[in-house]
């Protein structure tokens, strides 16, 4: 392939994973989106492996040659044990397992990084002298950097989504200490691994900064409290997108420079709306210790939580509610996932609507475990778009509310984050559900949700709680209906 045509096919590539970005902001669009990203991703993978690219050759001059003349047996292998291992995951992965399956892929990308980075270090094929040595080794030292940052905090965070390590933060004394020596340290061995005279006197300054980036990636991840991990996720998403443009520097590939920045961009960009819809500071998301009140352990159920009487209520006594009510709000949460309840929601959703009433669902930013994750059950079970609403949006209609129903949600719904300054969820904008006429809760127990918090919203008055798995309840509920 040219290096006109290598230049075009990655314009279009660029253009088309713009595109899809756009098209991902809207559940309407999105799968729009995802086919704009899929043609994107393909022509530049194509274009990558059968173009050419310009090659720095000794005596600082460019040539444009093609990648691989030689090596596309080692390639084609390694993307096709890769895609079947991608294939396997994506098709074995549940749906409330897929923030785990970003985050070890997150991390995939940063050890990619790191790889790479040693890679350019060490071929000494390339003599570079002056300026472009410093600009070239200082991409190495960058690149390593994140990719390590990227790839030991993210392979902490598939940890801790995945319940293999605990939700809760370790607090180590002097952390912040700990921290601003680990970035001395990587100033000071930056500065001598720029100006190291040969491989072997700037050997060492990279492997000191990439273990110090190793334990920091480590260290800032294992300080994040359970409240904050989705932050953490959209964050380490954008350092895998700057990891990426990093790599792009080194392998002097633009497509890649660019497309690591709109990962990297959509990322913080979105890590910044995390971060406002769950009332929180993105420098303090970074310090740490967020879902524990400051240090003291989070209050569980059983603790000197709530107190009150709790009302349950019957599947059967549910619909008589709902047969009843003009207006229904559904408020679905992480145990609408678990319980892949979204289609029998749907169903009774299409039965009220026939008996005439309003029914709307209110979503909140970081229900379930990843962003959007509300968004894609509903989609999947053709919850039509128009009556799945932000909870901006929604918010102030409670008060005229009948009923409000909430499927498996927990945190996103408690009370304590208005009415209490002490709870350690104070001040996250929550689902107002109890300000409805009756609100009814469906979940087992009286467990509380991912942030540990105790939920005063199932002892108050007008609430009811529906016991039991939110699949099997449902089912009752829709019988009651039809009945
Ligand atoms: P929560 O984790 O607060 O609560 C979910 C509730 O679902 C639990 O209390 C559980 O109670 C119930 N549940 C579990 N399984 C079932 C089932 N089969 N049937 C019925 N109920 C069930 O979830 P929310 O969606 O309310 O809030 C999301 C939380 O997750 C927030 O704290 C958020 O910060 C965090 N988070 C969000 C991420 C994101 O990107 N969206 C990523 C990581 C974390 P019980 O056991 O009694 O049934």
């Amino acid at each position: 392939m040219s290096a006109t045509l290598t230049t075009v096919s990655y314009i279009g590539a660029i253009i088309l994973f713009v595109l899809s970005l756009g098209g991902l902001s809207n559940p309407e669009t999105s799968r729009r989106g995802n086919w704009f990203g899929i043609i994107g991703m393909t022509i530049a993978v194509l274009a990558t492996i059968f173009g050419s690219r310009l090659v720095e050759i000794p005596g600082g001059h460019e040539e444009w040659k093609l990648v691989m003349p030689g090596g596309l047996v080692f390639i084609i292998a390694a993307m096709a044990v890769g895609g079947t291992v991608g294939i396997i995951a994506a098709r074995v992965v549940k749906m409330t397992q897929m923030p785990e399956l970003v985050a070890i892929m997150h991390s995939l990308v940063g050890l990619a990084a790191c790889t790479i980075g040693y890679a350019s270090f060490i071929d000494t094929s390339i003599q570079f002298v002056g300026a472009e040595h410093v600009i070239h080794v200082t991409e190495i030292y960058i690149g390593v950097l994140i990719g390590a940052v990227t790839f030991s905090g993210s392979v902490i965070a598939f940890g801790k989504l995945s319940g293999k390590i605990g939700g809760k933060p370790m607090l180590l004394p002097g952390r912040h200490f700990i921290n601003l020596t680990g970035l001395v340290l990587v100033l000071y061995f930056g500065y001598a691994f720029v100006t190291a005279d040969s491989i072997q006197t700037a050997t060492l300054p990279l492997i000191i900064m990439t273990v110090s980036a190793l334990l920091f990636g480590i260290h800032m991840v294992m300080a994040i409290g359970g409240a904050d991990m989705p932050v953490v996720v959209s964050m380490l998403n954008s350092y895998s997108g700057w990891a990426a443009a990093a790599t792009g520097f080194m392998l002097s590939n633009d497509l890649l420079i660019v497309v690591g920045a709109l990962v990297g961009s959509s990322g913080a960009i979105l890590s910044y709306i995390m971060c406002k819809a769950m009332n929180r500071h993105f420098l303090s998301v970074i310090a740490g210790g967020f879902g524990t009140g400051g240090g003291a352990v989070a209050k569980k159920s059983g603790d000197a939580g709530p107190v009150g009487e709790v009302t349950p209520i019957s599947a059967q006594e549910t619909a008589e509610l709902l047969k009843e009510a003009k207006s229904v709000i559904i408020v679905p949460g992480y145990g609408m996932a678990v319980a892949q309840a979204q289609h029998t929601v749907y169903e009774i959703t299409k039965v009220l609507r026939e008996m005439g009433k309003n029914v709307r669902f209110g979503i909140h930013p970081v229900a379930g475990r990843m962003p959007g994750h509300m968004n894609v059950l509903l989609a999947e079970a053709k919850v039509p778009y128009d009556i799945v609403m932000e909870m901006d949006e929604l918010n102030d209609d409670f008060p005229d509310t009948d009923v409000s129903m909430v499927i498996g949600a927990n945190d996103i719904v408690n009370p304590a984050a208005q009415e209490d300054p002490t709870s350690p969820i104070a001040g996250m904008p929550v689902l107002e559900v109890w300000k409805a006429k009756t609100s009814v809760v469906m979940k087992r127990s009286m467990a509380s949700g991912y942030a540990g918090v105790d939920n005063p919203l199932f002892y108050k008055e007008n609430n009811r709680m529906l016991f039991g798995d939110a699949k099997k309840m449902l089912d009752e509920v829709l019988a009651a209906l039809k009945a």
